[in-house]
């Protein structure tokens, strides 16, 4: 009878593919630790992109700051 497998080959190709793939997943588990020991780490993201400070002046007339290159948005002449 080659027919339809029956239960007890079903259990043994089930147990070997089983047993292949956990060797299969052994083998890639031992892989990718040892590249995670073997991988430079990476350093803490600390990489915010840094603006140009500006040096901020008081506006004399409204008292609002505004970047010594530029005039106070109120428009009064600075002394
Ligand atoms: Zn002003």
């Amino acid at each position: 009878m080659f027919g339809l497998p029956s239960f007890p080959k079903l259990f043994i190709i089930a147990a070997i593919i089983a047993v292949v793939w956990y060797f299969i997943r052994r083998g890639q588990v031992a892989r990718s630790t040892q590249n995670d020991a073997s991988a430079p780490q990476k350093p803490g993201g600390k990489g915010a992109s840094q603006k140009p400070i500006e040096d901020m002046v008081q506006c004399k007339s409204c008292g609002a700051y505004f970047p010594a290159t530029s005039t106070c948005s109120c428009g009064q002449p600075q002394r």
